[in-house]
């Protein structure tokens, strides 16, 4: 249906709902005015009102249908390096949907606003456009219903309530590996609404490539779409992230705390309300400010800081190799003066885990990279500070210490 039309249509059912309501109201207006003319200004006033609450209820019953949350908006998303692109294309395609980034395929690790992303851009569409069929749902959800279509017996309610639709939103597609049938359901659907430029999204944990056991020609379409891939949010995203969510709460947490949690929640967004909720539930039951120590001491944020692969008493020689076997490079040239940037790189993360995990002291390690201390505290803390935007380097600097539980 050619947008114009379908636009006249939605306008013209909303100007109808509106003529029945005031149609109503007026008739009893009428009556009301040859009793009291005080009393037919006050109804007057109701009667806007219960014009303007009638399409309220209407607004709201859409968005019941639609399966959103209001809860995930555009406006409390925070934006970083790390998720810009995919929120920019997310805003674009919720006003103007169908026309540019359709289908829009977006991937990312768990915790990372993905369904937040998702679910803003159905909201948001729905403000723009309240009449709109719109419909979020995850994967399991979707395999369930055409399921329960079947077991019914009437698999075209199912068929026809997506066909339908203006934005199809799937959430968790990754969900769908295996249900064979329900992906080639997917993919008729994909079809009827791609014919008619309805904006699709769908979310997955993996690109389309990496999907198994999917229909192969809704697979093949996926790979087609625009891809776009979220990564976890950096440290100042995080620390932003935080603070928002405690303002939210309308209460504080000292900055200190904040930036703890945001150094060592690192990539599952979620574990963040946790934390904080955990924090604020001991301040408010032992009527204490828990500084760093006690929050460590009283282990209030254990289930929720991300687990660093464990490493311990690793001896200098042993994280040289390790290092050097990580970035290809002769192990001499960590004790050497070459300042090339990337054997730089290798040194500063070797003298890192040197003090992180051996037991030695700064000028021990010193000593055995051929500087001195100072240039080994220099090296620690440019690590440490670089870990805090860098989300690569931590990976990199993870796979390091796993390789050293792997090969002991
Ligand atoms: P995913 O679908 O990627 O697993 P969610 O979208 O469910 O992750 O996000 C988990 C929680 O973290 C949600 O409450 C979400 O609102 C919040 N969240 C994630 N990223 C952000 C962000 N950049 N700004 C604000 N909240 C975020
Ligand atoms: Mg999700």
């Amino acid at each position: 249906m050619p947008d114009t039309v379908e636009t006249f249509l939605n306008e013209w059912s909303a100007v109808k709902n509106k003529n029945r309501v005031a149609g109503i109201v007026g008739r009893r207006q009428t009556n009301k005015n040859k009793i009291v003319g005080k009393q037919f200004e006050f109804d007057k006033k109701i009667t806007n009102e219960n014009i303007i609450k009638s399409n309220n209820i209407n607004i709201e019953k859409n968005i019941e249908k639609s399966n959103l949350n209001k809860k995930f908006r555009f406006d409390n998303f925070i934006q970083g390096n790390n998720n810009k692109y995919v929120f920019e294309a997310a805003k674009l395609v919720s006003s103007k949907p169908g026309i540019e980034y359709n289908p829009l395929y977006i991937y990312g690790s768990v915790g990372i606003g993905k369904t937040h992303i998702l679910q803003a851009i159905g909201n948001n569409y729905l403000e723009i456009k309240p009449n709109a069929k719109v419909c979020y749902i995850d994967g399991s959800g979707f395999r369930d219903e055409y399921i329960h279509g079947l077991q019914i017996k009437k698999p075209d309610i199912f068929k026809r309530k997506y066909k339908s639709l203006d934005m199809f939103l799937l959430d968790d597609l990754q969900l769908l590996e295996s249900a064979q049938e329900t992906s080639k359901e997917l993919f008729e659907i994909f079809q009827v609404l791609d014919n008619a430029g309805k904006q699709m999204v769908f979310v997955s944990d993996k690109p389309p490539k990496e999907l198994r056991n999917i229909e192969a020609r809704l697979k093949n379409r996926f790979e087609k779409s625009l891809i776009l891939s979220i990564e976890p949010p950096q440290y100042e995203t995080r620390l932003a992230i935080i603070e928002r969510k405690i303002n939210d709460l309308n209460t504080s947490i000292d900055e200190e705390i904040m930036k703890y949690m945001a150094e060592n929640i690192t990539t599952d967004v979620r574990k963040i309300e946790g934390a904080i909720r955990s924090y604020l539930s001991v301040r408010d039951i032992m009527k204490i400010t828990p500084n760093i120590e006690q929050c460590e001491e009283m282990n209030i944020f254990k289930d929720y800081f991300t687990s660093k692969p464990k490493l311990q008493n690793a001896t200098i020689r042993e994280i040289k190799k390790r290092v050097s076997d990580y970035y290809e490079i002769e192990i001499s040239l960590l004790d050497s003066k070459d300042r090339t940037k990337f054997i730089s790189k290798a040194r500063h993360i070797a003298m890192y885990l040197a003090c992180e995990y051996s037991k030695k002291s700064v000028t021990e390690i010193g000593l055995d990279f051929n500087r001195d201390h100072a240039s080994v505290i220099h090296a620690r803390d440019k690590v440490k500070e670089e870990l805090k935007a860098n989300t690569h380097l931590s990976v990199e600097i993870d796979q390091i210490i796993s390789s050293f539980n792997i090969g002991r």
